[in-house]
């Protein structure tokens, strides 16, 4: 793509209301724009990266079976009145329809999955099944400064699989939380397991977090076991596996996963024909991930004094070509060059701008925090060559073309 057609512009400085860190180097780079706090467009930019952080999920998820669709956003208040969420979770946004009917924004989708896999599956030989929709949520956050860490409308990949006994499910938790491994290696980030509450139903869900200082999570973190636990549920600064004294670190959860067992079938009375004789519970499981927040916390954890750096898997584009040339001949070449790495695959933002300084326009290649810098200008171009330059690297190369 080329930069003078970017409708987007880098600014010199964030708006002086947002304090996290992430949304102040998103929002000065071109990625995102705040509409309210918690709020966020994704700008041309922005999409890119997003766009590649979900297919990534997309790709670990539907390799453990998952089936992708697409769920609506409104729902109505009859089945959340059915689990007790209408009153019970706080967060809820609730809108009032015509008539006397209300609707709540989806916060999360047990309400609409559960019911929705319940008309298909009816007997054994239809379990396991496991659903799974990367869409918008919506959550009444009253803390919402983190930038993209945490939304009001946010994000989020939310996967459900239903299961024929307890031991199913156990075994799909465990593929599930090596697939989440996998999904955050290839973002560029090193997540932990950290065990958290898992509510009335289970003794713990998992949490996977990414260290941080500006992390809004407390997690213990044992140094001779390697357990970890959220502060959320624990008191005692000692590790209840090996008894040693832990420290605390901050974090950003970047997943979540849980043992629903039956808390969410029993209520909508999803039951399954089973292949001894009678009607059997299913037992079901979810697992949460926010792209929005992963986009997020990659910042927090990857960027320097000019701006930030991404990971080759979720850049917006790998090389970002820099045209300093000035007269004809040299934008020809310039321009040639743009367009032999398109064809051989390459994604590239090429500055082809016009009457931008040099010192300009590094400035913004540090700030957007592509991988691979191109320059090209007459004195490369004399010499047949780019300089290339890693974004996190000191020294340039001069390559031929
Ligand atoms: P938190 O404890 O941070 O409020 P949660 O435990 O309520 O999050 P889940 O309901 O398990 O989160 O959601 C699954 C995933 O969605 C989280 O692991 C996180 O990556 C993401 N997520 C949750 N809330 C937000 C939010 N407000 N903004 C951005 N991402 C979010
Ligand atoms: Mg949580």
């Amino acid at each position: 793509m080329r930069q003078s057609q970017l409708f987007t512009k880098t600014l010199r400085e964030a708006p002086k209301d947002e304090v996290s860190l992430n949304a102040q180097l998103l929002i000065r780079a071109g990625f995102v724009d705040k509409l309210m706090a918690g709020v966020y467009t994704y700008l041309p930019l922005g999409l890119r990266v997003l766009k590649k952080i979900q297919n990534i999920i997309r790709e670990e998820i539907d390799a453990v079976g998952g089936q992708e669709v697409l769920m609506p956003a409104l729902s109505p208040k009859e089945n959340w009145e059915i689990t007790g969420r209408w009153d019970g979770l706080d967060v809820l946004f609730k809108l009032a329809g015509t008539g006397d009917k209300e609707y709540a924004l989806g916060a999360s989708h047990e309400e609409v999955v559960t019911p929705l896999v319940q008309r298909f599956v009816k007997s054994y030989k239809d379990l396991p099944v496991a659903v799974y929709q990367i869409q918008n949520k919506f959550r009444n956050e009253p803390r919402a400064k983190s930038g993209l860490l945490r939304g009001r409308e946010f994000n989020m990949k939310d996967l459900y699989s239903f299961h024929r006994d307890e031991a199913d499910m156990d075994a799909y938790y465990e593929t599930v939380s090596a697939a989440y491994s996998k999904i955050f290696q290839r973002c560029g980030l090193d997540a932990k397991i950290v065990e958290a509450t898992g509510g009335t139903f289970s003794k713990f869900s998992h949490e996977f977090q990414v260290f941080t200082e500006h992390g809004e999570d407390d997690v213990y973190v044992c140094n001779k076991c390697g357990k970890n636990q959220n502060k959320e549920l624990v008191t005692d600064l000692k590790c209840p596996y090996c008894g040693v004294e832990r420290e605390i670190k901050k974090a950003i959860e970047v997943g979540n996963i849980f043992k629903l067992k039956t808390k969410y079938s029993a209520p909508f009375g999803f039951k399954y024909s089973a292949e001894d004789s009678g009607e059997k519970d299913v037992f079901m499981g979810c697992y949460g991930i926010g792209p929005s927040r992963v986009m997020g916390a990659i910042v927090e954890v990857g960027h320097d004094s000019g701006g930030i750096i991404w990971p080759e898997s979720v850049a917006p584009f790998e090389i970002h070509l820099i045209s300093l040339a000035k007269d004809e001949a040299d934008i020809k070449l310039a321009d040639e060059i743009y367009g032999k790495l398109i064809k051989s695959g390459k994604e590239v933002l090429y500055d082809d701008r016009a009457g931008v300084s040099a010192g300009a326009k590094f400035a913004d290649s540090d700030l957007i925090g592509i991988p691979y810098r191109y320059v090209v200008s007459h004195k490369t171009l004399e010499q047949n060559s780019v300089e290339v330059k890693k974004r996190r690297a000191e020294e340039i190369d001069l390559v031929k073309i």
